[in-house]
């Protein structure tokens, strides 16, 4: 491990530990407070007020209150952007200090959070304040005795779940286009990163969102997750997580008020490397693939199919690589990976490491914690799997990699479909024969062809399968959070 230059950064102090509800900041109603920890030292970095469900009570009321009698759902699009690009701005005029927090929250790369998390945060909210002003329905044509039309209106009060691998981002892919929608909504943070969703709160406020518009109550799934997803005056439920907690949240939904729920979920996405592939260009992509964020992201490349006849040349590539890949702190510029966000994340990596080397998998490379503090972990590569092993099939959320050999086209694809999860996938070949027909035959929500990880705030991403359903970003996400309702009147002889 690289040593740290991070006493040399400037650690911002924490300003906001508090829930934000109703334009203000206020305690919780126990007093309870909960520790948010420094992935990279194990210590407390503050002390955040613990909402519960008596707090999500107060929360979605001030959003019902400001949905049903407020500003926001009734202005004009157009000013709902001005005050959306306002808050882009000022985001991004901030970006060191909240790029700093996210390090030391998530354990998140300093300046890989600056250089894309942020900007895709503040251009995400700007790509929905664009659309603001340009929610309409449809004219239709009913039949001869009625004009018929469609009004798009938001749908109420949102409830947004997020999980800690991109609080900055997945805050983005959910509030953006509920507010551009015109909804109000109640957001709990996840509890292992709560610091940036309070500081974009406070910026809210400060960019003209009205209060009750965007509260933010951070608390712990089994009590306010869980609050909120069964709450009667919740008009829809938007949760990222884990496949586990979204099947819970569904169940939650339909047992209270049949809300309709979205819900991205996990994922173990393949990519599948052929033959004609540049080996040199094929074994960086598939590195960046599981190494990115740590392998915390849900769609990371984790399961590697190389067809058999470059083989034997990825592999070693591939290991070389990972040997090079530098592991350390995340204010220091030469680090490639931080530390895993949390300890509890940090041990199920390792168990899983464990079990790979039981079930007879071969570790190329890894397999061991980095140094003796912090949740580091080396890049570890496992070949020679099964495709039944858990390895292979659970989603781990770290830096391992699972990596086999296919012959035949057809065969490639069944592998790679050979997973209850269906977030992402990748192709790397030079032949457009083969990418259209692994494209059409791949059972995921998206698929990168001779890239990875090529994300837009207009491109929807969510999942098939197990991963979920419902998409983020795009304008397909705006639609999540509108309401279509049709209208229809007599054209002659109206009996009024
Ligand atoms: P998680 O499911 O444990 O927690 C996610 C959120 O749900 C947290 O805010 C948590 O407090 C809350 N929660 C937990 N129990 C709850 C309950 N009973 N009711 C309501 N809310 C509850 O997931 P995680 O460990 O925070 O995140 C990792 C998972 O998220 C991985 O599976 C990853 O693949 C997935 N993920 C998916 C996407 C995507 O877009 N598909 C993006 C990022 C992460």
């Amino acid at each position: 491990m690289e040593n740290s230059d991070s006493s040399s950064f400037n650690i911002p102090s924490i300003k906001f530990t508090k829930l934000f509800i109703n334009g203000e900041f206020v305690d919780s109603l126990s007093g309870e407070e909960f520790e948010t920890i420094d992935p990279r030292t194990e210590e407390v970095i503050a002390k955040i007020s613990e909402g519960r469900k008596e707090d999500i009570d107060v929360a979605v009321k001030a959003a019902r209150h400001a949905f049903d009698n407020g500003p926001w759902p009734r202005m004009p699009g157009v000013q709902r952007a001005k005050i959306m690009m306002k808050w882009a701005d000022m985001i991004e005029e901030n970006i060191e200090e909240i790029s700093a927090l996210e390090a030391i929250d998530a354990g998140k790369l300093y300046s890989w959070v600056k250089a894309v998390d942020i900007p895709l945060l503040a251009n995400t909210i700007r790509y929905y304040a664009g659309a603001a002003d340009k929610i309409h329905g449809q004219v239709l044509k009913a039949s001869m005795e009625f004009h018929a039309y469609t009004l798009m209106e938001p749908i109420g009060v949102v409830g947004h779940i997020i999980p800690w691998n991109f609080p900055s981002t997945m805050f983005g892919a959910k509030v953006a286009p509920s507010l551009a929608a015109g909804c109000t909504m109640v957001l709990k943070p996840a509890e292992q990163t709560p610091l940036t969703a309070l500081f974009y709160a406070h910026l809210a406020k400060q960019a003209g969102i009205p209060d009750g518009v965007l509260n933010v109550v951070p608390g712990f799934g089994s009590t306010a997750g869980a609050a909120l997803s069964s709450h009667m005056d919740v008009d829809k439920i938007s949760f990222t997580g884990s496949t586990d907690v979204g099947r819970e949240v569904m169940v939650a939904a339909a047992r209270s008020n049949l809300k309709p729920v979205s819900l991205e979920l996990g994922g173990k996405s393949p990519i599948l490397i052929f033959d004609d592939a540049d080996v040199d260009k094929a074994a960086e992509l598939a590195l960046f693939g599981f190494l990115f964020n740590k392998g915390e992201i849900c769609v990371a490349g984790t399961r590697v199919f190389v067809q058999e006849g470059i083989y034997d040349e990825f592999e070693k590539k591939l290991v070389e690589k990972a040997k090079a890949w530098v592991v350390g702190d995340p204010f220091d510029p030469k680090s490639q990976q931080g530390p895993q966000a949390n300890k509890k994340q940090f041990e199920k990596i390792l168990s899983y490491i464990e079990h790979g080397k039981r079930e007879g998998a071969t570790l190329l490379t890894g397999g061991k914690r980095v140094g003796d503090k912090g949740y580091y972990i080396e890049p570890t590569i496992f070949s020679n799997v099964k495709e039944d092993m858990l390895i292979v099939q659970d989603e781990i959320f770290g830096p391992v990699l699972a990596l086999k050999k296919f012959k035949s086209i057809e065969e490639g694809i069944i592998s790679a479909n050979n997973s209850k999860y269906g977030l992402a996938s990748g192709i790397v070949t030079k032949n457009i024969d083969i990418a259209n027909t692994v494209s059409r035959s791949i059972r995921a929500g998206t698929v990168w062809i001779n890239c990875y990880f090529a994300f837009g705030d207009d491109i929807p991403y969510g999942g098939y399968k197990m991963s979920g359903f419902g998409r983020d970003y795009g304008l397909d996400a705006l639609h999540k959070y509108l309401q279509v309702k049709s209208v229809a009147t007599p054209i002659y002889n109206s009996p009024w």
